[in-house]
C-alpha cells in the first residue's frame, strides 16, 4: 500500500496568505519535511502529532542533501504515508519543486502540487511596488540570482537580461548582487535605473533598501543586508513611497 505526495507552496511566509488547500493538507499529514523559509509562524503551525523533518536552515549549508530529502520522501509514501513537502513561497518557482515530482513520478508515486502565493510577486507587492504597472512595465522577469555572471558557464544571458525594458525580479540574488548589478551596467542598462531589496517579507523583521544599479551594492553593503531578499529592479521601485536614490 503506497501513501500519498504533496508538493505544498507556503506562500511568503504570513500565516493569512497560505491557502485553504494547503492548510487542508498540512493537517491531513503523516510526515511533513520542512525548511526555514515558510517562516516561523507556519512552522509553528504544522500538526504535532506529525513526524516533522527539518531539511536544512535557509541560506546555511543544508542538513539534508537535495538526494536524501526526495529519497526520504519516496521510503514515507511507500511505507504508505501522507506526505508533505512544504517549500516557501510557489513550489514550482527556483524550489526544485520540478526535481521532485520528477523523483516521485519515477517511483510511480502519486503527487499533488499545492500552489502557493510566490515572494517573488508578494514580497514587491506588500511593500507598494507592483512588478508590472502600465506606466513603468509591461513585463516582468524572474531571475535566480544563484549564478555568478562573471562565471562563463552562467546559465543566464546578462546581455539580453539588461536590454529587456520590464521589470527585473532576482530571488536567492543577495551573495551576488556585486558581480550582478556591475554585469547589468556593463551590458548596457541604465545606471540609474532604481532597484529595492525587500529582506524577510511579510516577516516582522521585514527591511526594505533602496538605491540605483549604480548604488545599490554599497547601500546594500553598508546595510548589512542579508538572504532571504527579493531584489526589484525597474521604474516600478519609485513607487515605493520610501524610496531613495
Ligand atoms: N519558491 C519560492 C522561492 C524559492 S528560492 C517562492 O516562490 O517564493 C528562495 C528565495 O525566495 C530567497 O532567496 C528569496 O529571494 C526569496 N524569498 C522567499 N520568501 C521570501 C521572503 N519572505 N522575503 C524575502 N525573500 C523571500
Amino acid at each position: 500500500m503506497t501513501g500519498k505526495a504533496y508538493l505544498v507552496g507556503s506562500g511568503p511566509g504570513a500565516p493569512g496568505l497560505l491557502t485553504l488547500r494547503a492548510r487542508e493538507v498540512i493537517d491531513a499529514a503523516d510526515v511533513v519535511l520542512f525548511d526555514q523559509l515558510p517562516g516561523e509562524e507556519i512552522l509553528a503551525s504544522l500538526p504535532a502529532g506529525a513526524e516533522l523533518i527539518d531539511c536544512g536552515k535557509y541560506g546555511s549549508s543544508h542538513t539534508l542533501e537535495q538526494r536524501e530529502i526526495e529519497d526520504l520522501m519516496v521510503a514515507r509514501v511507500k511505507e504508505g504515508k501522507t506526505v508533505v513537502r512544504l517549500k516557501g513561497g510557489d513550489p514550482f518557482l527556483f524550489g526544485r519543486g520540478g526535481e521532485e515530482v520528477e523523483v516521485l513520478r519515477e517511483h510511480g508515486i502519486p503527487v499533488e502540487v499545492v500552489p502557493g502565493i510566490t515572494s517573488a510577486i508578494a514580497v514587491p507587492e506588500c511593500v507598494g511596488i507592483p512588478v508590472t504597472h502600465r506606466r513603468y512595465a509591461s513585463q516582468v522577469t524572474f531571475i535566480t540570482g544563484h549564478e555568478d555572471p562573471t562565471k562563463p558557464e552562467s546559465a543566464l544571458d546578462w546581455e539580453v537580461l539588461a536590454r529587456l525594458k520590464g521589470t527585473l525580479v532576482i530571488l536567492m540574488g543577495v551573495k551576488n548582487l556585486p558581480m550582478i548589478a556591475p554585469a547589468l551596467i556593463a551590458n548596457g542598462k541604465d545606471p540609474a535605473t532604481p532597484v529595492a531589496i525587500i529582506e524577510r517579507g511579510m516577516r516582522p523583521d521585514q527591511r526594505v533598501t533602496t538605491g540605483t544599479l549604480a548604488t545599490i551594492v554599497d547601500r546594500a553593503r553598508a546595510a548589512g543586508v542579508r538572504p532571504p531578499a527579493v531584489i526589484v529592479i525597474g521604474g516600478v521601485v519609485e513607487l515605493y513611497e520610501g524610496f531613495a536614490e
